[in-house]
């Protein structure tokens, strides 16, 4: 499961920080998918520090996709954590991400399929019908006359990209 892109796409987007490249923080998921549960054991097979294994841990935790139970180590008195990987929870995330982008896209589509568009000549702005008559037909920034700018190809890709993403939504499992 761990190596269909779909799912790393997800993982990536839920426990690596955009600001750091090269992470091999998937290797932490592969881990806990591997039955290992704690932090500590897992920062040691790895080889990632642990406080950036905890911080995922609770990234996945945040995000849905893992679990865990606390406890009282009898000798030390101290709680210490059992994580588990949720993968049922991966397929549900990842429907309700397409779900969400698929309702996007038909809010963009029933605004494109219901307003004729006005663009500047320069390239500065695109308006609906309305703002385009609010403006005198004339682009604020340049003063030149906004031209109508059919856009069947545009519904059109609207149209694939919605489809693609319903497939995308049918091949995920249950
Ligand atoms: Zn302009």
């Amino acid at each position: 499961m761990l190596d269909d892109p779909l799912v790393q796409d997800l993982l990536k987007k839920i426990i690596d920080d955009p600001m750091e490249e090269d992470s091999n923080n998937i290797e932490i998921v592969r881990c806990l998918n591997d039955g290992i549960t704690t932090d500590e054991e897992i920062a040691e097979k790895t080889g990632i520090r642990l406080n950036i294994v905890r911080k995922i841990l609770y990234k996945l935790y945040d995000g849905g996709l893992a679990s865990y139970k606390r406890y009282k180590d009898p000798e030390t008195q101290w709680f210490s954590y059992n994580w588990q990987f949720e993968p049922e929870e991966v397929n549900n995330t990842l429907k309700k991400h397409i779900h969400d982008e698929i309702e996007e896209y038909e809010k963009i589509l029933n605004d494109e399929k219901n307003n004729m568009f006005f663009v500047c000549p320069q390239g500065h702005n695109r308006f609906d019908f309305e703002d385009a008559s609010n403006n005198d037909f004339i682009c604020p920034e340049c003063g030149e006359e906004v031209i109508f700018e059919p856009n069947e190809d545009f519904i059109e890709s609207l149209e694939k990209k919605i489809d693609s993403l319903h497939e995308k939504y049918d091949s995920i499992g249950n």
